[in-house]
C-alpha cells in the first residue's frame, strides 16, 4: 500500500492511498491534482473520505465523483456537517473499509462542530491517521466552531492512539507551528532539532508529513498542556488557571496573534 501527499492550493495536502490499481483520497479540496495523480499512475478511484466541510477539503468532491462510477466507490463524510451530496454519513465509532484497510471514525469537534478523523485499525505497525484540520504537526486547528474543552477532548482522543500512528494532517504548517512551539517551550531540544530537520525538508520541497504521535507528544504544545513549562508559558499569556483546558485556550489565542 502506498501513501502519497498531493500538494494543493498554497499549503494543503490531499492524501492518496493506492495499491497500484485503485486509490482513495482524503479531503480533495481540488480535483485537478487528484485527477493528475490517478492518470499518471493509471489508478481507479475507489473512494473519497472527508473530515470536515471547509471548501479547501471538499471543493473537488463533485468533480471527482464521476471517477467513482467505475469502482462503485462512494464519498464518506461527517454526519453532522454539510458535505456535497450524496455521501455516506459517519459518526464516531463507525468503521469504513477501503482497499482492504479498516478505519474507525473518531468524533473530533473543535475546528468545526462535526469534524471527524479516520484511524486505521488492525495493523501491527504505523497505522494511518487522517486527522484533517484538528491535529497538525506541532499545532492544532483554529477553533472556528468549537470550544477549547472540545478541542482538548478531541486531541486527547487522537493522542491516545498508537504512538507509531502516521499523522496525516491536511496542511503544511509545520515550520510556523514549530516557531510557536519554541516560543512556548524555549528549552525543549526536541522542538529545535525537529525544526532544523523540517527546514532541510522544506528546502528540498519535501513534505514534513506524515508525523508520528510519538513525535507530536514531544514537540506539540497542544498535546503538552500538563507540562510545567507549557503551563508556565500559558499562564504568562493569560491562562485563567493551570487546568489543561485553560492552558489550551490560552495557547490557541496566543497562536492566533503569534507572528
Ligand atoms: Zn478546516
Ligand atoms: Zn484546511
Amino acid at each position: 500500500m502506498n501513501l502519497i501527499a498531493l500538494p494543493a492550493f498554497a499549503d494543503n495536502y490531499i492524501w492518496m492511498v493506492h495499491d497500484d490499481a485503485r486509490a482513495f483520497v482524503v479531503d480533495p479540496g481540488d480535483a485537478a491534482p487528484v485527477a493528475q495523480a490517478l492518470e499518471q499512475r493509471n489508478l481507479q478511484l475507489a473512494g473519497i473520505l472527508v473530515t470536515h466541510h471547509h471548501p479547501d477539503h471538499v471543493g473537488g468532491v463533485d468533480a471527482l465523483r464521476p471517477r467513482l462510477a467505475a469502482t462503485g466507490g462512494v464519498v464518506h463524510g461527517p454526519a453532522r456537517e454539510r458535505i456535497p451530496e450524496p455521501f455516506v454519513p459517519l459518526r464516531g465509532g463507525d468503521v469504513v473499509m477501503l482497499l482492504g484497510l479498516s478505519f474507525t471514525v473518531i468524533d473530533v469537534p473543535g475546528h468545526t462542530a462535526g469534524h471527524i478523523a479516520f484511524a486505521q485499525q488492525g495493523v501491527a505497525e504505523a497505522p494511518l491517521l487522517f486527522c484533517g484540520d484538528t491535529l497538525f504537526s506541532a499545532g492544532c486547528g483554529r477553533l472556528f466552531e468549537g470550544t477549547p474543552a472540545q478541542m482538548a477532548t478531541s486531541l486527547a482522543a487522537l493522542a491516545a492512539l498508537p504512538a507509531d500512528s502516521r499523522v496525516c494532517c491536511t496542511h503544511e504548517y509545520t515550520l510556523s507551528n514549530l516557531r510557536f512551539a519554541a516560543a512556548v517551550e524555549p528549552a525543549n531540544a526536541d522542538i529545535a532539532a525537529h525544526a532544523a530537520h523540517c527546514q532541510a525538508l522544506r528546502a528540498e520541497g519535501v513534505p514534513t508529513l506524515p508525523s508520528s504521535l510519538a513525535l507530536e507528544r514531544r514537540i506539540n504544545p497542544f498535546l503538552r498542556c500538563t507540562e510545567p513549562a507549557v503551563v508556565a508559558s500559558a499562564r504568562r499569556e493569560g491562562a485563567a488557571n493551570d487546568e489543561p483546558v485553560a492552558v489550551l485556550a490560552a495557547l490557541r489565542e496566543w497562536k492566533n496573534r503569534f507572528r
